[in-house]
């Protein structure tokens, strides 16, 4: 179990060289990064933070995590199939819609898509 990092090999070898771990850290940060979303969400002065990075609607918060269209889920920035370094790193992480995320696949934002960026990142 865990990472064994040193200078020389970087990400301790290659145990994931292509593809996305559901570690129990990413898990974790899963977790943290919807119970964010849900807290501003709550707060008409900070729910504009919360909403779907790909479509700008409100995102459902109340539903688990990935069990409706409208749930939550978190987007990465950079997709983890092009950029699986990048996976549990959360500048890149973004509130979606589970319909979007999934429409969203692998493909970068378009642009005209939503917002890329938001005021507040
Ligand atoms: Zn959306």
């Amino acid at each position: 179990m865990g990472w064994v990092l040193n200078g020389a090999e970087g990400w301790g070898g290659n145990a994931v060289v292509n593809g996305r771990r559901n570690s129990r850290r990413m898990q974790q940060l899963r977790a943290e990064f919807f119970a964010e979303g849900k807290r501003l969400d709550a707060d008409p002065a900070t729910r504009p933070a919360s909403v779907c990075w790909l479509c700008g609607q409100r995102i459902d918060y109340d539903a688990e995590p990935g069990t409706t269209n409208e749930s939550h889920e978190l987007d990465h920035f950079f997709p983890v199939s092009t950029n699986p370094e990048l996976q549990e790193d959360p500048a890149g992480f973004r509130h979606a819609h589970r319909l979007c995320n999934a429409k969203r696949g692998n493909r970068a934002p378009r642009p005209g898509l939503g917002r890329i960026v938001s005021a507040w990142w």
